[in-house]
């Protein structure tokens, strides 16, 4: 269950099928050859040019939004809310992610999460990101990870709404274990997808283990 997806903390997550996918690398203690690194926006837990470093080898090819792909060297490209591109091989869709209800990262910053597909599945990567309309309009994801520390983005309450509305197969709480967040917010945001959904949701909330 989920054990091609390996959780390094915070929103940093490895994620293998026919290639390697990073995304916001973060505190990664080795080094190692992404094919794809994905980054949501500039701020520095997510856009963090030293870790992107370990794991970009000579065929990486790096999405990232325009602010931070200013930061980057190497085959960067750059995503914007609405944007479609394949890179890697696969597809890419970068979708919005914005606060609603605090001004950490505003609409107007072009800050994005990402869905992308391979090996048959689509994973949703939300960034940093409050409960916004554009999750209505999401299907058949498989996995969605989740923020769920609150104070920056959404709280666990309000990250079991968006997982509701996003009804992926497995929801994965993230964006605690570093800065902001402990495992308490996924434990609540786990039993509160479950209460949501009367205990008959598809939905299973996984937990990952912290790498
Ligand atoms: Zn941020
Ligand atoms: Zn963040």
């Amino acid at each position: 269950m989920l054990d091609n997806i390996t959780w390094f903390g915070h929103d940093s997550f490895k994620i293998t099928g026919e290639i390697t996918v990073y995304t916001d690398p973060y505190k990664i203690k080795k080094a190692d050859a992404a094919d794809l690194i994905l980054i949501t926006h500039s701020h520095f837990d997510h856009c963090c040019p030293e870790d992107i470093a370990k794991v970009t080898g000579s065929n990486t090819v790096i999405v990232a939004t325009r602010d931070c792909a200013a930061t980057l060297t190497g085959n960067v490209k750059t995503a914007a809310p609405g944007d479609k591109l394949t890179a890697a091989g696969i597809e890419i869709e970068a979708v919005a992610a914005y606060n609603t209800n605090k001004s950490f990262h505003p609409k107007t910053n072009g800050w994005v999460g990402y869905i992308f597909a391979f090996a048959g599945k689509r994973y949703y990567i939300a960034g940093d990101t409050d409960l916004i309309p554009e999750m209505k309009s999401m299907h058949d994801i498989y996995a969605a990870l989740l923020p769920v520390s609150g104070t920056y983005v959404m709280t666990a309450d309000e990250a079991a709404r968006a997982a509701i509305e996003i009804a992926p197969k497995y929801a994965v709480p993230m964006h605690y274990g570093a800065i902001v967040g402990s495992i308490k917010d996924a434990q609540r945001f786990a039993a509160e997808v479950k209460r949501l959904s009367g205990g008959a949701s598809n939905i299973e909330t996984v937990i990952l283990p912290q790498h």
